[in-house]
């Protein structure tokens, strides 16, 4: 049995700040659960008295309690947004009765929670823009939060699994039957991270040489039924790490075409799947009111719909007809798109944040193994360039901004959010 332990293990860049800006991105989209004890907090106030718009409104709905999972509490949505939201994207509860009385999941945003064998990892949800763009405090500065956090989740240990989530595997499978220590994989996650900061490569380049090492480990110890322990990996990473990874830029094929038909129509499918998911009317989500008021949303998902989904992808991977991206609220031309995607823009540096701060969160574990896991990473930056790339057309603008690559990349926080993959959801 590997012990897990309370000990903080930041997992976001050095430099990383953060500081809430009212963008109110993070109320929107999400089911906010409701734990018993806040639930009893909140149902006692009379919301419709401060907030004309609540009256007649049911502000809590249960959901679930079929097979082994318990039901649960959540709070509902008016057109995708919180019913708690303010217009001015204030939330009711915070001014009402202060910060301490929102739902844990809210307090801890953008924080990501996980338990490993070190200790707390606290890693970050990209999804935010003041993170993305790297505004705020430092991140060490919120460590009074977090800790006031695992206080709650101690108390409550049924809720704390939503706080911090499954346990992340101490022994993670690199391939087949090769495991890695602990110490290994942070050796082997700590050069991919270097790959993805090297000087003078493109991002593309980066992230193919870094999915090319983890391959590389892969084929080193393949077939062995073993555990490769810290030292091992870092004498094989310092092989590899000569002449600044060489063997990964040249295996990683960074220069050569960077996305694949295969691969261009698994992402498809997987942006059409997330557009599916997240327009759902709220069966699996919810927000049984935004069927009531969403009738013009789903009008539009009905012509997506229409489309089918096979035409959808084929779309997308073609660069022909019209989709409907929820996530984005509009209907874009997927040509558009298609002459926009890749080009690099002044949002790289965004996307080099959004990728290492997925690395150093452990979502390269999230897959059944790491050379999976690297393979994902490479799917989650194409999918934040396609939607950089759909929001971009959206506005109209000729080139991809900063701005539409902090939307492409909140696009895929809430794909994997809705898949489960958001540890503190
Ligand atoms: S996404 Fe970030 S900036 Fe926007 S409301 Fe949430 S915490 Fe604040
Ligand atoms: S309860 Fe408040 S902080 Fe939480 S999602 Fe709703 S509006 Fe946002």
């Amino acid at each position: 049995v590997v012990r897990m332990q309370r000990r903080l293990v930041y997992s976001v860049l050095g430099d990383q700040r953060q500081g809430c800006e009212q963008c109110g991105w993070c109320c929107c989209w999400w089911s906010i659960e409701v734990r018993p004890a806040e639930l009893e907090r909140l149902r006692g106030y009379d919301w419709a008295g401060e907030s004309a718009r609540l009256r007649g409104v049911e502000l809590f709905l249960e959901q679930g309690g079929q097979g082994r999972k318990q039901s649960s509490t959540y709070i509902a949505q008016i057109g995708g947004r919180c019913a708690f939201l303010e217009g001015d994207n204030r939330c009711l509860i915070h001014r009402v009765l202060g910060e301490e009385a929102k739902p844990a999941v809210c307090r801890g945003f953008p924080l990501v929670l996980g338990q490993t064998v070190e200790g707390v990892m606290v890693g970050v949800n990209c999804g935010c823009p003041a993170v993305m763009r790297n505004r705020g405090e430092r991140f060490s500065q919120l460590e009074g939060q977090v800790l006031r956090l695992l206080n709650e989740a101690d108390a409550d240990p049924e809720g704390a699994s939503g706080l911090l989530g499954e346990p992340i595997v101490a022994r993670p499978v690199l391939k087949g039957s090769t495991r890695l220590s602990w110490g290994a994989y942070l050796e082997l996650e700590g050069s991919v991270g270097e790959i993805l900061s090297m000087p003078g490569q493109t991002l593309t380049a980066q992230a193919m040489a870094a999915r090319a090492l983890v391959r590389a480990a892969a084929a080193r110890w393949e077939g062995q039924v073993a555990v490769v322990e810290r030292d091992e990996m870092r004498g094989w990473l310092e092989g590899e790490g000569r002449g600044g990874y060489a063997a990964a830029f040249a295996g990683g094929g960074g220069k050569g075409r960077w996305l694949s038909r295969a691969r261009k129509r698994g992402m498809a499918r997987r942006i059409v799947r997330a557009e599916a998911a997240g327009s759902g009317d709220g069966e699996t989500r919810g927000n049984r009111m935004d069927r009531m008021d969403g009738g013009d949303r789903e009008d539009r998902w009905d012509q997506t719909d229409r489309m089918g989904w096979a035409d959808g992808v084929e779309g997308i991977v073609r660069g022909e007809g019209r989709l409907w991206l929820s996530v984005l609220g509009g209907m874009v031309d997927l040509a558009a798109v298609e002459a926009m995607f890749g080009v690099e823009s002044p949002g790289e540096g965004v996307l080099t944040r959004f990728l290492l701060n997925y690395v150093r969160g452990k979502s390269l574990l999230e897959a059944p193994s790491v050379v999976r896991g690297a393979e994902e990473m490479l799917s989650q930056l194409y999918m934040a360039r396609w939607y950089a790339a759909a929001s971009a057309v959206l506005g109209g603008r000729r080139c991809v901004g900063e701005g539409d690559v902090v939307r492409g990349v909140q696009a895929v926080e809430r794909g994997r959010a809705i898949r489960g993959g958001g540890r503190s959801w």
